[in-house]
């Protein structure tokens, strides 16, 4: 079975285009952070989805929980593989180099140290195919949990679909 890949946009917002930030939750099932679902209701006048445009009942809405989380995770993924790309040792210094007899990734300050002294390296491209191997098993577990996330939603998507044909029917 292909395993769907999620990219940074299942986490971004639909007006700032960042990751979200206490993402709320409006009846419409759009999310949007609350800061910027604020901001847009005072500069629109009145308070309605940046999305679909349906207008808003209620002043304040419920963070939604499940988002939050999953953006939290993978902001911290992020910035854990940003962190992954430096030298432990030379701070500044990016991984650009595999150090053959080490079996590891180093700075170009590495290689010229005396602890790879007369060691095969090769460009760290090579390299990176056999980590994003690694990688893609670590975020099974995430994958997994955004999957339940996105069948919850249709499966509330479809009862508000539901209850308003029931409501339809009730008035015509
Ligand atoms: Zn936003
Ligand atoms: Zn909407
Ligand atoms: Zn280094
Ligand atoms: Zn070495």
């Amino acid at each position: 079975m292909a395993s769907k890949s999620f990219s940074e946009e299942d986490f971004s917002c639909p007006v700032c285009y960042n990751i979200y930030k206490d993402p709320v939750l409006l009846t419409c099932t759009h999310s949007i952070c609350n800061t910027c679902l604020q901001k847009f209701w005072k500069a629109k006048g009145s308070r309605e989805c940046p999305v679909c445009r349906r207008r808003c009942s209620k002043e304040i809405y419920p963070v939604n929980l499940v988002l939050k989380n999953l953006c939290e995770s993978f902001q911290q993924r992020e910035e854990k593989s940003q962190r992954e790309l430096f030298c432990r040792m030379h701070r500044s210094e990016l991984l650009k180099l595999f150090c053959e007899d080490d079996q590891q990734l180093v700075c170009l300050v590495c290689r010229d140290s005396k602890l790879h002294k007369n060691h095969n390296f090769s460009p760290v491209s090579e390299a990176v195919l056999e980590r994003k191997e690694e990688l893609k098993i670590k975020l099974e577990p995430l994958q997994k949990k955004l999957d339940n996330f996105k069948q919850v939603k249709t499966t509330s998507d479809e009862t508000a679909q539901h209850i308003r044909v029931r409501v339809m029917d009730c008035f015509f």
